[in-house]
């Protein structure tokens, strides 16, 4: 590719939208422009990093025997409406109607989709096990969508769905796709970590993420530096040390404390450490309020929240004032779990019935309970585990303290079980003639994300630095002064040989100036650079590798000799 040809608008200003680093270059790198809010065009750069990644995750999904196929993004509501999901994906599902009113969808996970066609054409054991995958654009209205391509509405996924006659059938697919993963974002140059992961809105037992580690991710991780534990922060098994207080329980005691909300407040009122405290939090769900006791000291984790109370994600709102008012006949800031109107379902964290002589609200405006203990002054219900995990929390599996980071999930594998295949009746006939159900795994990979992911590890203050493996180009040459006759022609040589040799190249014959060649050379991150300037006609140029201090002067055999040892140092063929 001519530079002089390449549509690539770079931009000077960090547009003020973006905050990570990989939203910013890929806006200022011309590589993406945003349409709408989490609605983004792929630039020819920008696509090519793209296609990059989607044929390493084809290739690794061919070597696993998954085929390619490629279903519709748009899909009829009735087979939703069969696995239940029409409801429980709720305002995350894009929903349209056509000239009839019949209703569908823009596919958000394709689940369903695969499983109606198997259902019509896999009758019989022989046919099984079956693996299939598609690279496709889903639709998702997430709530905020944001950090350019991490959070879309719009993003490219591969899905891959594994159909098997039974439980241990289905854990090979899954252990064999966990493998294939590994592959795919080492591949992609990404360090990053297998946790476990929820299965969530999916449904299915065992599920795994891959999260792609980055300081500023979105995915909260905690991991076990002792032990191989490792799961999100929504996962993750929340257990450490409490005093479990011995001693007698005090007469309890009704406290003034006008306009004193908040656990710092009632911190510094009471003069007491935050886990004397018992904080009450009041949910709506569906026509339902549920008032949730945790320690004072601790975050409540609302995904093994609606887990337990069996509703999907989007039902649970924190209540409104008019809700708690009603509920706990106080202001917010005084609910409690005691005298709560008799209507409102209580749940309890364990480790709140451990606790002795508390604080709690006393859901009256303006008063707090002193002295308060489980079960003398109040019940509910009493849930394991309601609490997110923080750091230095137990280890669930050796004890060890468990340590925080932070990272982009780019991968996601799931057991599904029987959830579709028996909502939906995807059945197969055995040995003997009997009808059995299938058993399902669902394994995504956020092609589009992976590429925010990469840039995340690879960038430095003046632009991205690609791995040769998904660069949109390996080598780009940068002729120094294109009226030169010399140098134009040593540039040309040398784009033709590498070109005929599969090298992926840009030419950078613009009529500019030098210092602007090499800057957009490194904000587009082209990872290896062969600058032909005054010394041409000894046919010497400069090599540099992106991201590395080192600038060699060398001859153009001496360059090409260079560039086949980058692709081998990066396991790539030359
Ligand atoms: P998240 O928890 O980040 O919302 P998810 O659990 O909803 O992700 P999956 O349904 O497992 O995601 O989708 C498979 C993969 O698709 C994810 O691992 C992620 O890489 C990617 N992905 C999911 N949602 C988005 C999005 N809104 N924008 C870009 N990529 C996404
Ligand atoms: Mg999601």
């Amino acid at each position: 590719m001519r530079m002089s040809k390449l549509y690539m608008p770079t931009l000077r200003e960090v547009p003020s939208e973006a905050e990570l680093p990989s939203h910013k270059l890929l806006l200022r790198a011309g590589m993406i422009r945003k349409l709408v809010s989490g609605i983004y065009s792929y630039l020819p750069l920008g696509y090519r990093v793209i296609r990059k990644v989607e044929n390493i995750v084809r290739e690794e999904m061919n070597n696993v025997d998954s085929q390619e196929l490629l279903m519709s993004a748009i899909q009829p509501s009735e087979l939703w409406k069969q696995s239940g999901r029409w409801q429980d994906f709720g305002p995350e599902m894009f929903r349209l109607r056509d000239r009839n009113d019949r209703e569908f969808c823009l596919g958000p996970t394709h689940e369903e989709i695969f499983t109606d066609i198997i259902r019509h054409e896999v009758k019989s054991y022989k046919q099984l096990p079956l693996s299939l995958y598609q690279i496709q654009t889903k639709y998702r209205d997430e709530k905020r969508p944001r950090f350019g391509l991490m959070r879309c509405r719009e993003f490219i996924m591969k899905d891959a769905y594994t159909f098997d006659r039974d439980e241990e059938g289905m854990e090979r697919a899954y252990f064999e796709m966990w493998k294939a993963y590994e592959k795919i974002f080492t591949r992609c140059g990404l360090d990053f970590k297998v946790v476990e992961g929820d299965s969530g809105a999916m449904g299915g037992s065992d599920s795994h993420e891959f999260i792609a580690m980055s300081e500023v991710g979105e995915t909260q991780i905690a991991y076990c530096p002792k032990c191989d534990y490792a799961a999100t922060d929504e996962k993750a098994v929340c257990s450490y040390d409490i005093h479990e207080e011995i001693g007698e329980e005090l007469e309890k005691e009704r406290v003034h404390t006008p306009s004193i909300k908040t656990i710092d407040n009632l911190v510094e009122f009471f003069d007491i450490g935050p886990d004397k405290f018992v904080k009450t939090l009041i949910f709506k769900v569906k026509d339902e309020v549920v008032a949730v006791c945790i320690p004072g000291n601790r975050e409540l984790n609302e995904v093994k929240l609606v887990k337990i109370l069996g509703v999907p994600e989007h039902e649970l709102e924190l209540a409104d004032e008019t809700i708690i008012k009603e509920a706990t006949g106080a202001n917010v800031g005084f609910a409690g779990p005691m005298a709560l109107r008799e209507k409102v379902r209580l749940l309890v964290d364990s480790r709140v019935t451990r606790m002795k002589n508390f604080v709690i609200g006393a859901n009256e405006t303006d008063y707090h309970i002193k002295n308060a203990n489980y079960g003398r002054d109040f019940k509910g219900e009493v849930v394991e585990d309601l609490l997110l995990v923080q750091e230095g929390d137990k280890c669930p599996k050796c004890d060890s303290i468990l340590k925080m980071d932070r990272g982009n999930e780019v991968g996601n594998i799931f057991q599904l079980g029987t959830k579709y295949s028996q909502a939906l009746n995807a059945t197969y006939l055995d040995e003997n003639g009997k009808e059995q159900i299938m058993f399902m795994g669902s394994h995504g990979v956020g092609v589009s994300r992976t590429v925010a992911a990469i840039i995340e590890q690879y960038h430095d203050d003046n632009g991205i630095i690609w791995p040769l493996s998904v660069a949109p180009y390996h080598v780009i040459i940068t002729v120094v002064n294109t009226k030169k006759e010399e140098q134009i022609q040593l540039g040309e040589r040398l784009y033709k040989e590498l070109n005929s040799r599969g090298i992926e190249v840009i030419l950078d014959d613009r009529n500019e100036r030098a210092g602007v060649k090499f800057k957009d050379a490194e904000l587009i991150g082209i990872p290896i650079r062969i600058t032909v300037g005054k010394k041409a006609n000894e046919d010497t140029v400069e090599f540099v590798v992106r991201g590395k201090d080192e600038r060699l002067e060398i001859s153009s055999k001496e360059a090409f000799d260079k560039i086949k040892n980058e692709f081998e140092k990066q396991g790539l063929i030359f």
